[in-house]
């Protein structure tokens, strides 16, 4: 009988397998039947003759058309992954990760295998991959390695119109290269009416329009200036979602808080609304989102309930979620912002523009009638907002891009071929930024130490630690400080219940005022001690997710130490060393205490202060070093590290003089005394 058994469990799971399969194929299929319904389908054959009679093609088409998730197969299709892989290039990377999953299900392969993506940090492709899809950034860092792109037949530049820094750049790269690799095919493609623009600069390059559907939306502005965004977003959704018919609602809010904040309210607040109303499942998704969640905004919503969807501006042409009837906009988004005569950079909730506005509303009609609710009046709609975003190459720092540039041995970057030319202040603050960190010489040639930074894909600075942890012997504390930093702020967690016991567990890692970097490297060796114990994270109120992330992204960065040739040398007991590393990167982001407890900033002098989440933030020390510039309320230092002003001298003193960090204190004093020893 046992025999019999074992031939009844095999049966049974020759069955399962089988229905499974039948089941797997009939997706498949259901998938393919969905292929053909999107706008782009009709115009597949004609597409694919353009491609094939001219080189560089300009494509336009309304965001959900199929241009990102289809072109690339069409052109799999049509035999072009024979002679090299496809490329496809997103400016986010949640995009990447999102469009390379649905990409390989509707091919019925693993992610990873025939499709992959690449983004910072983690690349998920193999051998096998022939369909890329990847971000700008990292496309640009591959022709480092790879300076013509010789394993690509077909590089797509996705998502043209955000002119983001690489995008811009890459621009100029692949221009260069089609020149002389007449098969490389390349396609630049658009959700705007920008491509005349993108023509000009391809030599007229030929502009293939996909005509989108589009359904009415009704507009709504505001009657007067909404005080609290937020909360107006809020109240919003939720009167829709109590009083209008069916279908889905986005709401545009600026970054992962914001975005948890609002989570939080709307689960708070729905609750009471009794169990008459329907349910309400609430979406996050923003770049920093867990994968395992970010397949959630796409599952269709169930009967009778409605889906709300709290995204960031990767919502407006990345990302298009099919359902959506409703779309709140309360007008802006976070955006960096630079000033090129400082040098200093931020990050900004600021408006957005009139093209991003008509972008959000037609989120809302694109399988139905849909409506927009402005939380804007119509009067600064017409009269206050831009028509379009600035593009980012005109208004950030450009010191990374200036490295990668000059490691690919471009070294005329003021005749370089740009769609638009930064200004010209912004290139030369790169040019001297490098310079003061060691990466450029006087003539602007790459020095060894820019070689090896350049091998970093992280920003400058932060590459100039990495290599001067080499010096103070401490690689093994910079490398995981340098990946807790990569996480952003979602180490730590704050449940409304249990702020104090969370805010107590916080300030454990900053006994003795350490500063907030090292409090960082605590948390993570403290973790690390545990054996990376998830309950120890639940103890103290920290993101599990966010540490696994900082884990892998320090596992990558121990790797191109070893391929920078700097050993992996631990140096914990001397925190001094450490700080000192972490000033050699960031020197320039110097700051000293002034009296009424604000700080001014030392080279370009500009008010500061300490941001609230600091372990510093109650004890004002006289000089700090700070990590990022975040501006709010106030322009905020985030991640803020005590250093003794002799330090700058010390270790930039071609950026820093004596003059510069003398304290008042000191100046009282008779010359030549409570100076820092000249050795
Ligand atoms: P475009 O690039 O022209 O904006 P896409 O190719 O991104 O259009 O989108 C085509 C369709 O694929 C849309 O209907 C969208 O909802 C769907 N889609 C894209 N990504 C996913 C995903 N990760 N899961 C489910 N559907 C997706
Ligand atoms: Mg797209």
């Amino acid at each position: 009988s046992l025999l019999r058994l074992q031939l009844w469990k095999f049966v049974d799971e020759h069955q399962i397998e089988s229905l499974e399969k039948s089941k797997a194929k009939s997706a498949l299929e259901k998938l393919q039947e969905e292929r053909k319904t999107l706008p782009i389908y009709p115009y597949r054959d004609q597409l694919l003759q353009a491609v094939n009679d001219y080189q560089v093609l300009v494509i336009v088409g309304e965001t959900g058309s199929g241009k990102t998730t289809q072109i690339p197969q069409y052109l799999h299709e049509a035999g072009y992954t024979k002679r090299g892989k496809v490329g496809c290039t997103q400016p986010r990377r949640v995009a990447a990760m999102s469009i390379a999953a649905r990409v390989s299900q509707e091919l019925g392969v693993k992610l990873g295998h025939e499709v992959g993506y690449s983004i910072r940090f983690e690349d998920c492709t193999s051998d096998k991959t022939i369909l890329k899809y990847m971000t700008d950034g990292m496309l640009l860092r591959e022709f480092l390695g790879e300076p013509d792109l010789a394993g690509y037949s077909v590089i797509m530049v996705d998502e043209a119109h955000e002119r983001t820094l690489s995008t811009d750049v890459l621009f100029g790269l692949v221009k260069d290269i089609a020149r002389f690799r007449p098969e490389l095919k390349l396609l630049i493609s658009s959700a705007t009416l920008d491509a005349e623009k993108f023509s000009d600069y391809f030599d007229s390059a030929p502009i293939f329009k996909i005509p989108g559907r589009r359904y009415p939306v009704e507009i709504n502005f505001t009657k007067a200036p909404e005080a609290d965004y937020l909360d107006a977003a809020i109240v919003t959704a939720l009167q829709i979602h109590v009083t209008k018919p069916p279908g889905d609602i986005l709401v545009f809010l600026t970054g992962q808080e914001e975005i948890e904040a609002a989570e939080e309210i709307m689960k708070h607040r729905t609750r009471g609304l009794g169990t008459k109303i329907a349910e309400l499942i609430i979406c996050p998704i923003y770049a920093n989102l867990p994968t395992e969640l970010q397949a959630k905004i796409f599952e269709p919503t169930p009967i009778g309930a409605r889906k709300v969807v709290l995204a960031t501006n990767i919502a407006e042409t990345s990302l298009t979620i099919d359902g959506i009837k409703y779309v709140i906009d309360p007008g802006f988004s976070k955006i960096k912002s630079y000033n090129p005569r400082t040098g200093m950079e931020s990050l900004q909730v600021s408006p957005i523009s009139k093209a991003s506005a008509n972008q959000r509303a037609g989120r809302s009609g694109r399988t139905g009638p849909g409506m927009c609710f402005r939380l804007y009046t119509a009067y600064s709609y017409y009269n206050e907002m831009e028509d379009n975003t600035v593009p980012e190459i005109q208004r950030t720092n450009l010191a990374n891009v200036v490295l990668t540039l000059k490691s690919l041995g471009i070294h005329d970057l003021v005749n370089f071929d740009f769609m638009d030319q930064p200004p010209s202040e912004a290139l030369l603050k790169a040019l001297e930024l490098l310079y003061a960190l060691g990466a450029l010489n006087k003539l602007g040639e790459l020095t060894k130490m820019g070689r090896r930074m350049a091998e970093f894909p992280l920003d400058p600075m932060l590459s100039k630690m990495m290599v001067a942890s080499e010096k103070h012997k401490c690689s093994d504390e910079i490398i995981s400080i340098a990946a807790m930093l990569s996480i952003g702020n979602s180490i730590f967690y704050r449940p409304k219940d249990k702020q104090v016991h969370a805010d107590n567990a916080r300030m454990n890692f900053h006994t003795g005022n350490v500063g907030d970097h090292i409090a960082l490297l605590k948390v993570y060796n403290s973790w690390r001690e545990t054996n990376y114990s998830t309950q120890w994270c639940y103890e103290n109120y920290i993101q599990v997710r966010s540490m696994k992330r900082a884990r892998d992204i320090r596992d990558q960065l121990e790797g191109l130490l070893e391929r920078v040739e700097i050993e992996l040398t631990s140096n914990l007991n001397d925190l001094d060393a450490i700080k000192k590393t972490i000033i050699s990167g960031f020197f320039p982001h110097s700051a000293k205490l002034q009296k009424n407890g604000s700080y001014r900033t030392i080279k370009h002098p500009q008010t500061v202060h300490i941001h609230p989440s600091s372990g510093l933030a109650q004890v004002l020390p006289r000089w700090a070093v700070y990590h990022e510039l975040v501006c709010t309320s106030k322009e905020y230092m985030r991640q803020v590290t005590e250093l003794k002003p002799e330090w700058l001298v010390e270790i930039a003193p071609h950026f820093y003089q004596l003059k510069d960090v003398e304290d008042l204190s000191q100046k009282k004093m008779p010359r030549g005394q409570g100076r820092p020893a000249e050795n």
